[in-house]
């Protein structure tokens, strides 16, 4: 039974696989956010035949030491979603932009702030020409990040396009907006850390709405902690854990319109 329930964990974040997901038994999402770990996913992804997302956080973009040229770095994380994207073997497992977004804990100035503003929207119109959903990273910016993609959303239906798909990893806002990301179709993702306000969110969201993570090394040491926000969405709903795990897996293998729904890789 427990081998049954485990065979459905999807891990919908995790960095670094060769350290957080070698050998992993269950499906998961190696996410890029950085010019190098996009290379370091995409080596990964090559040899292991994994998911990836190629991304670039705003926590990175920012840092003037790092990508002196904004407009160059940016450009070189889209040549490398690109080229992924037109590669026979990769374009099949690459499921996602992400991680992107905003984050005021550590984009503190006018500059640095302005920085992540301007890589986010290349990244909304990335995975708008990719046909790709987007995985956001929102830190102390959950209000920002609604707005700016809900902007994005609005125009790109406005252009007889889909609404943009978006997965907000590792959320760390207020119920309220949770509700927002809900009502907007979004999915809301869980890691395995318990605080007051998760554990509203928990209760308030519809299964529906929820994903599970372990953004391993960050939060979860490995992906198969993941396993530990399930359990946790389990107690808070009164539900069994297998059943949130094939919910989750599930809410997740459409989110990345993944053919297999319900089998293991
Ligand atoms: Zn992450």
């Amino acid at each position: 039974m427990e081998k049954e329930a485990d065979a459905q964990l999807f891990d919908v974040h995790a960095h670094h696989p060769e350290k957080t997901a070698a050998g992993a038994a269950h499906a998961f999402v190696a996410s890029g956010f950085s010019a190098e770990s996009n290379e370091e996913v995409l080596s990964y992804a090559r040899a292991h035949g994994c998911f990836f997302s190629l991304g670039l956080g705003p926590q990175e973009i920012q840092r003037v030491e790092k990508y002196p040229d904004l407009q160059s770095g940016i450009s070189e994380m889209e040549r490398q979603a690109e080229t992924a994207k037109k590669d026979a073997q990769l374009s099949r497992l690459f499921v996602a932009i992400g991680e992107v977004g905003l984050d005021k804990h550590w984009g503190k100035t006018v500059e640095e702030r302005e920085r992540q503003f301007l890589a986010f929207e290349r990244m909304i119109s990335l995975a708008g020409r990719l046909d790709l959903p987007l995985v956001i990273h929102s830190r102390d910016a959950e209000k920002e990040c609604i707005q700016q993609l809900l902007g994005a959303s609005q125009l790109r239906t406005a252009g007889g396009r889909p609404p943009l798909r978006v997965l907000m990893h590792c959320f760390g806002g207020k119920l309220e907006e949770a509700k927002r990301c809900a009502d907007a179709g979004w999915l809301v993702s869980i890691p395995p850390q318990a605080n007051s306000e998760r554990k509203k969110i928990i209760k308030a969201l519809p299964l529906s709405a929820l994903v599970v993570e372990s953004d391993a090394p960050y939060i979860g040491k490995m992906s198969a902690d993941a396993m530990g926000a399930a359990e946790m969405i389990a107690r808070y709903k009164e539900m069994k854990t297998e059943d949130v795990l094939r919910a989750a897996s599930d809410n997740a293998r459409k989110f990345f319109a993944l053919p297999h729904l319900g089998k293991k890789l």
